[in-house]
């Protein structure tokens, strides 16, 4: 049974990771959070210790170590910006991390984990978790099999709406989530590297609070991209149906159907990290480059805008 700290853990993620913890029968034995809401702790490790300040999180850490019943893992649940931080106190702990996503904001903020890593031999993990959907490593490997040169049309449109908290809280502040195309996109455009490989061209058409969309062209792949935190951009049939969510990628006109399996993606995701197969630092750099880029790059209207851009 390996043992768990959790950073973050009254947040809306933290309980994916709580199940998981205990899906894969191991023991959550301290947990951190700033904010006390934390109840839902008893639902799955009522003896696990919370504190709600780092140091003495950071001292009870460090005395179960020295008394050789240290943590194997840190999961983290904390708001994006401070992802690095955390992950660096987790490896100097003598723990394997397993984060969040987005990993980190920009790509260099990886290379500062990679001397980590060495220094410490210990590893970071991180949720990757359209990777493991079967869906999606079924569309892979179908794009394996074919000719090196072939490429495809793709259009991903993802509308997820958020009330209006969203830019009130840290998610709507780009220093601290990245802005949507980081903090929502980062997600999708993990998948589509891993689907059809290396990313090639990268152009923003249009970024806003609550919208983003863009063309990126991939070895296999010429995709135009719309995502949306505004239920404005709901299609009307789909809101009058009671629906304040629409996803949809295209691949050739073909509809990918991936909307079942996305439950237990977190749990999936734990046991590989368990059996060693956890997707590490540097399968998250082509992602973290394109949120990155796009939340730099000047947006600008023209070439092969995704059909929802007015
Ligand atoms: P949230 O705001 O609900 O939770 C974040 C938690 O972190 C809060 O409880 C907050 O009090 C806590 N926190 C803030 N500062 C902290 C600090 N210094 N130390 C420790 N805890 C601190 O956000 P969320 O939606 O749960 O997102 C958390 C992370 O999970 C983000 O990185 C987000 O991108 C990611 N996420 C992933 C998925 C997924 O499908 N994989 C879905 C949602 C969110």
């Amino acid at each position: 049974m390996k043992r768990f700290a959790l950073i973050g853990a009254a947040g809306y993620i933290a309980p994916r990771h709580m199940g998981a913890i205990r899906s894969t029968q191991n023991d959550l034995v301290a947990a951190l959070d700033p904010n006390d809401s934390v109840g839902i702790i008893d639902s799955h490790f009522p003896e696990a210790d919370f504190f709600t300040e780092f140091e003495r999180f950071d001292r009870h850490l460090d005395k179960l170590r020295r008394n050789g019943n240290g943590v194997d893992y840190v999961s983290i649940c904390s708001p994006n910006y401070l992802h690095d931080s955390h992950m660096r106190f987790a490896l100097r702990s003598g723990a394997d991390a397993i984060c969040e996503k987005p990993l980190v904001l920009n790509p260099w903020n990886i290379d500062g984990l990679t001397e980590i890593e060495k220094d410490t031999g210990r590893k970071v993990n991180t949720i990757l978790q359209l990777r493991v959907h079967p869906a999606i490593t079924e569309l892979r490997e179908r794009i394996l099999r074919e000719p090196k040169d072939k490429k495809h049309e793709v259009d991903l449109t993802y509308i997820t709406s958020r009330g209006h908290w969203y830019l009130q809280s840290w998610k709507g502040a780009e220093k601290k989530s990245g802005g949507i195309a980081t903090n929502i996109g980062v997600h999708f455009f993990d998948m589509l590297h891993f689907i059809f490989g290396e990313l090639q061209e990268n152009k923003v058409h249009l970024a806003e609070d609550t919208r983003a969309a863009g063309y990126l062209e991939y070895e296999h792949a010429r995709v135009r991209w719309f995502l949306s935190i505004d239920i404005n951009d709901v299609p009307s049939s789909v809101r009058a149906a009671g629906q304040r969510t629409f996803r949809s990628i295209t691949v050739d006109g073909h509809e990918i159907e991936f909307s079942g399996g996305f439950t237990d993606l977190h749990t999936r995701s734990y046991e590989e990290i368990l059996a060693g197969r956890g997707f590490g630092l540097e399968e998250n750099r082509v992602a973290i480059e394109t949120v990155s880029h796009i939340r730099n790059a000047e947006a600008r209207s023209g070439g092969e805008q995704h059909p929802f851009v007015s």
